[in-house]
């Protein structure tokens, strides 16, 4: 190749140049305490936060962004996601998607979903299986290449669970179609090779679903679950309603419950006492009345919606650690997977959860759970710039959320605020 013509395409090739960007912010909060600081500078450089404070100089070549009248806080992150899957409700069943849709078409999926969310101010987002053959991995490291934009993924891989994956009554001649989506581990051996297997090909966590049946894990095969991810530096979330099946998780040493929609008092003390993060999934009763019910607790939405909101009302009395986790799966007309997930926070203001510890459980909580504390979850020095921005303030009304302006994702302006 031609010289000139060589440099040209490099410098067309080469990522843009990495900007410094400071960031006047008349409202910072931090979601770890429930405070707020007025007037401060926070300087992004490389993608981090270089610094914060009052008094902070602005850099020379820093590229400016007013957000002096505005709310800034860190990113929002969601712990429980499916950004590569979406039922239309009363269409088809879930398991209609595994066989009419490929992994690519999934991952395409992933890539308008994941924007949608982005754009609303979710910077973070652990996806919890339902991805078809591995596709959040490909999402994730096409995002990471930035060929396109996307939040920051964590991905479990195909969902672990005891034979049938969480298909109910199917015929035994169709066979186990499920499999694209799950792997079928019936003994603490066969949950071993499971987890071995989604490590291999890029699970950033471990997702097992425990009772989609009257058989579910013992105590000691969530226990082998739980030390396999552990030593392999990785998360145990599992999928679990209540009842027995539950205690095993807890006791078993699971990370997070994950729903937990049928958790007595009894068990969240447990998870207290134990540390088990609750995912609840705090489905709002419009949402559930729009799921096929793939079993009988699904089946009455005002019966299920009022138990959800009783259970993370006690939950909250008890201390239990939340992570905000939506598992938003439906599309309704007119309607955006972000604006979707916004309608939990009603579900948390009615159980009686401050606007502070809404936040918590959408940022610090997160960060925790994902174990990614100290990257991403608050604004200080050192962490990645994954900043976003309101005209009003969430500590005061949590809808305020709805209304995110601004979205910075590792130091990258992805929304400017008009
Ligand atoms: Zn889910």
């Amino acid at each position: 190749m031609h010289r000139k013509l060589m440099v040209a395409f490099l410098l067309c090739a080469a990522p843009a140049m990495a900007q410094t960007v400071a960031i006047r912010a008349g409202s910072l909060i931090d979601p770890a305490k429930g405070t707020v600081s007025k007037d401060q500078v926070i300087v992004v450089k490389d993608g981090k936060i270089a610094a914060v404070g009052a008094s902070v100089a602005i850099p020379k070549d820093a590229q400016v962004v007013d957000l002096s009248k505005e709310w800034v806080m860190p990113g929002l992150m969601d712990a429980h996601t499916h950004v590569t899957f979406e039922e239309i409700p009363g269409k088809a069943p879930f398991e209609a998607m595994y066989l009419k849709e490929s992994t690519a078409y999934r991952a395409l999926q992933g890539v308008h979903i994941g924007q949608v969310l982005l754009n609303a101010g979710f910077t973070t987002m652990r996806d919890v299986g339902n991805e078809a053959d591995y596709a959040c991995e490909d999402l994730r490291k096409a995002i990471h290449q930035g060929w396109v934009d996307g939040p920051t993924l964590q991905c479990s891989g195909k969902i672990i669970g005891p034979f049938g994956g969480q298909s109910k009554g199917m015929p035994e001649e169709v066979g186990g179609f499920w499999l694209h989506e799950y792997i079928d581990a019936d003994t603490a051996d066969e949950i071993r090779k499971a987890i071995h297997q989604n490590i291999y090909y890029g699970a950033d966590l471990i997702k097992l679903a425990t009772d989609n049946s009257d058989y579910f894990y013992t105590e000691d095969e969530i226990r082998a679950a739980a030390d396999e991810a552990h030593n392999a530096g990785r998360a145990l979330a599992v999928h679990v309603y209540g009842g027995k099946a539950a205690d095993n998780v807890i006791r078993g040493g699971a990370d997070s419950v994950e729903h937990g929609f049928t958790l007595t008092e009894e068990q969240l003390k447990l998870m207290k006492e134990k540390g088990t993060y609750l995912v609840g999934t705090d489905f709002p009763e419009a949402h559930l009345a729009g799921l096929n019910p793939s079993n009988d607790t699904l089946a009455d939405a005002k019966k299920l919606g009022d138990q959800i909101i009783a259970r993370l009302n006690v939950a909250n009395k008890v201390g239990v650690k939340m992570a905000f986790g939506s598992d938003t799966v439906t599309s309704m007309p007119g309607r955006t997977r972000a604006d979707m997930v916004f309608d939990y926070l009603a579900v948390w203001k009615a159980a009686g959860v401050s606007n502070a510890n809404i936040l918590k459980a959408m940022t610090t909580n997160c960060a925790d759970l994902l174990r990614i504390s100290k990257e991403r979850g608050a604004i200080a020095e050192g962490q990645y710039g994954d900043i976003i921005a309101m005209p009003g303030n969430p500590l005061e009304e949590i809808e305020s959320l709805r209304k995110v302006n601004f979205v910075m994702k590792n130091g990258k302006i992805v929304r400017e605020a008009k």
